[in-house]
């Protein structure tokens, strides 16, 4: 039984707001600041280089994260490697494949920046970034095969789009590739912790902390099949074996990726938030999202003047209000009620702009989201755009 009531004791700053913002970045539980606060209260130190035993503490603690993340994701934990977040995640394979002149990368026009800048400027290295069309909101695995040539290094394509959070067909994408033998990126931002993901099945999975896993920022990880085909692209303390003034021996992966001081409060806090989200179920998370999602669909759909652009069921509720700026209602939502939700082009621009000159206004789902949340979402909604409309006749007298 999902007890939505009980899991928000876990997240205090909820009494405060309507938080309709998880696709930007999830609220991070009790237990995962207590972990942090733990941390530093009890046995604060670096990671991996002392043998006291604050540093020992440390150590211990931080892989033990590793290895919570592995067991959950279903892989081993010498094929993750920390980051700040999705993004970093992205860049450290558009920075650590060998590319050649002339070599392509296919991705989607549904993708993040994240997802598609880190492609667009290897185009000074000489790499062409193909982009597949989507109908509606998702692809079809059709195109991306006939986008495949000879001279294809990668297919980079997100699993569940941050607009419209439309789910798409990415492991049939990935058995065309690999029939290829092109590696395949999947930008899973939106799609851990929120709906299962087979992670084995792709070369590389760039993974938030902060979103679905419910962990803080700051935090994220790069899963990769075989880090051997990455090379390292920040180098410094904590990667090497050996250094002398004429060279220097780096440390097996994942270490050899993770030069530096690292977010180490982040990364424990995330391990306990993981703790959570193994005890609500992916798959419970998933139905309780898609039967509030489709509960908000239906209260926007119904409203004249509101035109909803993602499809019922996704926990990603892109909208607008015919004639008003998405900034506009968004400010207003928060200003009657205290709702937050995203407007714009959420860092989507090709998708986002196609929908609406302006962007869309968008509410996002969490687990921790309640029925009643989304009737006064639906409701407030409906207030401004009534009176959106009103303003408009009035004007136009
Ligand atoms: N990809 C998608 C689909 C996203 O939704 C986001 C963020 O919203 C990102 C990438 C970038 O994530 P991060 O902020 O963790 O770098």
């Amino acid at each position: 039984m999902y007890d939505v009531k009980r899991l928000r004791g876990e997240f205090p700053v909820l009494s405060t707001c309507i938080y309709l913002d998880s696709a930007s970045t999830s609220q991070t539980p009790r237990r995962a600041v207590e972990a942090m606060c733990a941390y530093f209260y009890e046995y604060a130190a670096n990671h991996g280089r002392g043998s006291h035993h604050l540093a020992r503490r440390t150590t211990t603690e931080f892989e033990r994260t590793r290895e919570v993340l592995a067991r959950f994701l279903g892989v081993g934990p010498e094929t993750l490697v920390f980051v700040r977040n999705t993004t970093e995640a992205i860049n450290l394979v558009a920075a650590g494949l060998a590319w050649e002149r002339g070599d392509e990368v296919v991705t989607t026009a549904l993708e993040h920046h994240a997802n598609l800048l880190p492609w667009m400027n290897l185009e000074k290295r000489g790499v062409r970034t193909v982009v597949v069309p989507h109908h509606g909101g998702r692809i079809d695995p059709a195109d991306v095969g006939s986008a495949l040539t000879e001279r294809t290094r990668l297919v980079a394509v997100t699993h569940m789009t941050n607009v419209l959070g439309t789910v798409q067909p990415v492991e049939e994408v990935a058995d065309l590739a690999h029939e290829r033998d092109v590696p395949v990126l999947l930008d899973a931002a939106q799609s851990v912790g929120h709906i299962p993901v087979d992670v084995g099945k792709f070369d590389f999975v760039a993974i938030p902390g902060h979103k679905g896993l419910l962990g803080p920022q700051g935090t994220g990880v790069l899963y990769a099949a075989d880090l051997s085909l990455l090379s390292p692209c920040c180098f410094g303390g904590g990667i090497v074996e050996e250094v002398t003034l004429g060279g220097f021996s780096l440390l097996p992966p994942p270490a050899r990726f993770e030069a530096g001081t690292p977010n180490i409060p982040g990364v424990i806090g995330l391990g306990a938030a993981i703790g959570l989200v193994e005890e609500l179920g992916v798959e419970n998370i998933h139905r309780h999202e898609a039967t509030l999602a489709g509960l908000a669909h239906d209260g926007l759909f119904a409203l004249p003047g509101v035109e909803v652009y993602s499809p019922r069921g996704s926990p990603v509720i892109s909208f607008s209000v015919r004639g008003m700026s998405p900034h506009a209602c968004a400010a207003e939502l928060d200003r009657r009620r205290g709702i937050c939700v995203r407007s714009g082009f959420h860092c989507a621009q090709p998708l986002a702009a196609s929908l609406h000159p302006e962007g869309t206004v968008r509410a996002s789902l969490g687990c921790y989201t309640t029925e009643e949340e989304v009737r006064t979402f639906v409701g407030t909604v409906e207030e401004i755009a009534n009176d959106h409309e009103q303003l408009g006749s009035i004007l136009d007298l």
